[in-house]
């Protein structure tokens, strides 16, 4: 066991072998944007797999009926700048209607601490299920963050998905929000002396847009 929070890792077979595909070196930009999309989406499935239902009333062609649609609270996806916006379209794709928000953190290369630098929530915020999104969840530092900030804000029920975890920043992430339930396609080995996951992706924010 790497860590003590309650971490889902998704081993679906679609799920595994696109991040196969999309750790690759050789996987050029938008193929990995491509990739990064599918697989969001198919951890947006996992990660709602829960939702409370509630019967409606409706009229199919034939007869009326009784049929379950999403009750209660609604989603707010809340996507962690700049790569958590890899991975956030694939969840709209799949919940079209989430609202959404955006939190820019950026990691102190000395510290690797997480600095905020923009912050953009939904005025009902606090009503919503959020679900944090960001690809990698190296140090836990911007995880932490991020949930920190949504607590701030008044939000009980906060969930985060990502691509690949480090034992080191479960460990972390799970000391400071022991209740919010993490989702992840992979736990890696873990970090290395600059923060990152090994064996990892590289950097998701430049794989997703190219910038190095
Ligand atoms: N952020 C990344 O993009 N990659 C890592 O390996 C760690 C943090």
């Amino acid at each position: 066991m790497t860590a003590a929070c309650p971490v889902t890792v998704i081993d679906h077979p679609l799920v595994q072998h696109k991040l196969t595909l999309l750790r690759d070196r050789d996987t050029p930009t938008a193929q990995f944007r491509l990739l990064a999309r599918e697989i969001s989406l198919l951890l947006a499935y996992e990660v709602t797999r829960d939702l409370p239902l509630a019967d409606v009333a409706i009229d199919t062609p034939l007869e009326p009926m009784l049929s379950p649609q999403l009750a209660g609270k609604k989603l707010c996806f809340v996507s962690i700048l700049r790569a958590g916006n890899g991975i956030l379209d694939g969840m709209l794709d799949l919940v079209p209607s989430a609202r959404v928000g955006h939190i820019g953190l950026y990691r102190d290369p000395v510290t690797l601490l997480a600095v905020q630098y923009y912050l953009k929530l939904p005025d009902d915020v606090s009503e919503r299920l959020c679900i944090v999104v960001d690809p990698m969840l190296a140090t836990g530092h911007s995880a932490s963050a991020a949930a920190g900030r949504l607590r701030q804000a008044g939000v009980t029920n906060i969930r985060f998905v990502c691509l690949i975890a480090a034992p080191e920043g479960l460990r972390a992430f799970a000391a400071d929000h022991p209740d919010v339930r993490v989702f992840t396609a992979a736990i890696d080995r873990g970090l290395d002396e600059h923060g990152y996951i090994r064996p990892g992706l590289g950097d998701a924010g430049d794989r997703l847009f190219g910038t190095k």
